[in-house]
């Protein structure tokens, strides 16, 4: 039977209850749990993560990631959270990327495999020339002119209110088709989830800025290497157990109840309720107006929140009875596949009797997968198995055993112009009630790194008033 503290009475009632168990939630409780607070995480589902989450598939037996959760070396916060919660052994760094040209419009020739990585002792921001330079499939004038936009791209200082979309200041700088398409594009869509007539100019600047031009280790991505499930779900929620935060799952909250001014209770679906001092808040924006007492959803600084637009991602598991390539991950080129996962590559022990995934299990990662909604899935699947084979010809045999496409709808929130002035501060209009989520205003787009960074914030805007300040947030390489 689950303990329930109802309000008014309970000499054990938490300090702070944390609705949400995605990456902002666990942050929040992480930090707040360190500096000793008594922490109450309610989380509806049955299992922590949120949007980086697993699930086991079926056919297979595997638990398999909702899609492929990449971090990037300015990823501060994501990786000090990791860090603190000794969940970073669990993550492996890699030294270079591989980008695979656009196919051949003739289909004679084998795309181009390119090789990015930094160039030894040259700084910021010139570490990555050589590896621009190396994108064969771009040609001399395409190599120039996206070294001149990255320039004007990083001297750029985007006004509050500017509705210029990326898409019309990279026209604006005259940047060659080929360049937009084969290098802007990828680069945007893949970090953004949207088409570049739906970015904003500073939201691009700041993945082109943090991962590419500050720091000689922005650009470099790290891979879990176990399922998300197991990162959060299992090593986390024991640190989290350890450190005196009581984890409720299958837990979801109706409605904050305020009284006097403050949120003094949650109400639970099963009518349960539950009081605190301190609340934060850390479900999705889709959920969080819905969550408030109607009193307060209306106030200008909260009402925003619903016009926040979101993207989806799609991402398409395909289990083969062979490998059909050794490189660990891919970028994909000019294509419906974006970004190649071989899920199996470096995730311990496989065989006959395992269900860890195999050297033969891909994943491939579909950004702004608005066109792919209306489709049905075996023509999404058969696509990009078509396309994976024109790029390892050697692989046309390779049986595809079972296939999968996970579709989030609302994956992430849109960078849209304009979307920042929507985005609420941690610290609500109640005093006792703070917000968190990768929406909330964190300087980041929807990336695990900006729900860390929100999490960390909600928690220092917290420990402030209880009287235990404490520096959570990291800074930026
Ligand atoms: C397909 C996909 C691919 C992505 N790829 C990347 C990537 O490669 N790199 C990257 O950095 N980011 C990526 N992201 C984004 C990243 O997953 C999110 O930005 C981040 O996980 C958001 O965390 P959050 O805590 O803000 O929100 P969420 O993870 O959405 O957490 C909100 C939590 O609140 C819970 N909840 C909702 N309502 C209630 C209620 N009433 N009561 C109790 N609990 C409730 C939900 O169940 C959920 O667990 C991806 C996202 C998706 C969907």
């Amino acid at each position: 039977m689950p303990i329930v503290w109802r309000v008014g009475y309970s000499p054990n009632m938490s300090d702070v209850i944390v609705i949400g168990g995605g990456l902002a939630g666990l942050a929040a409780s992480v930090a707040l749990a360190r500096m000793g607070v008594k922490v109450t995480l309610l989380e509806s589902r049955p299992r922590l993560g949120g949007r980086a989450s697993s699930f086991e598939d079926a056919a297979t037996g595997e638990l398999i990631d909702n899609c492929q959760h990449v971090a990037m070396g300015c990823c501060t916060n994501f990786r000090h959270f990791c860090r603190v919660t000794g969940l970073a052994p669990y993550f492996r760094d890699e030294e270079q990327l591989t980008f695979v040209g656009p196919p051949d419009p003739s289909g004679r020739q084998l795309p181009e495999f390119c090789r990015f990585a930094a160039t030894p002792f040259v700084p910021a921001p010139f570490h990555l020339g050589r590896a621009l330079w190396g994108l064969g499939y771009l040609s001399l004038r395409d190599k120039c002119a996206i070294a001149r936009g990255l320039l004007s791209l990083r001297a750029a200082r985007p006004q509050h209110g500017d509705r210029t979309t990326i898409g019309e200041w990279l026209d604006r700088q005259r940047q060659p088709a080929n360049a937009i398409e084969y290098f802007w594009n990828v680069v945007l869509v893949s970090a953004l989830s949207e088409s570049l007539d739906r970015i904003s100019v500073a939201a691009a600047r700041k993945v082109f800025v943090d991962g590419f031009l500050t720091n000689r280790d922005g650009w470099k991505v790290s891979l879990p290497t176990v399922p998300l499930d197991e990162l959060y779900s299992g090593t986390l929620a024991q640190w989290l157990a350890a450190h005196g935060v009581e984890v409720r799952l299958k837990t979801g909250v109706e409605r904050l109840v305020m009284e006097g001014g403050a949120i003094s209770a949650v109400e639970l679906r099963n009518r349960e309720r539950l009081a605190a001092r301190q609340f934060v808040l850390a479900v999705t924006q889709q959920r969080a107006l819905s969550l408030l007492p109607e009193s307060i959803r209306n106030l200008p600084q909260l009402a925003t929140i619903e016009r926040l637009e979101t993207a989806p991602i799609a991402s398409v598991h395909l289990w083969f009875d062979r490998p059909i390539t050794l490189l660990p991950h891919a970028v994909l080129v000019g294509r419906l596949s974006q970004w190649g996962f071989n899920w199996g590559a470096g995730r311990g022990a496989w065989g006959e009797n395992t269900s860890r995934p195999r050297p033969s299990d891909y994943q491939v990662v579909i950004s702004n997968a608005r066109e792919m909604a209306e489709r049905p899935q075996a023509d999404v699947v058969a696509d990009v198995v078509a396309e994976l084979k024109a790029i390892w010809p050697w692989a046309a045999d390779a049986k595809l055993l079972h296939s999968r496409v996970v579709f989030e709808h609302h994956a992430v929130f849109s960078p849209l112009p304009g979307s920042e002035e929507l985005r609420p501060a941690q610290q609500s209009p109640i005093g006792n009630l703070q917000l968190a989520g990768d929406w909330t205003q964190t300087g980041w787009p929807a990336t695990m790194e900006g729900a860390v960074r929100s999490g960390f914030l909600a928690a220092e805007n917290l420990l402030t008033k209880i009287g235990r300040p404490a520096k959570w947030l990291q800074p930026d390489l």
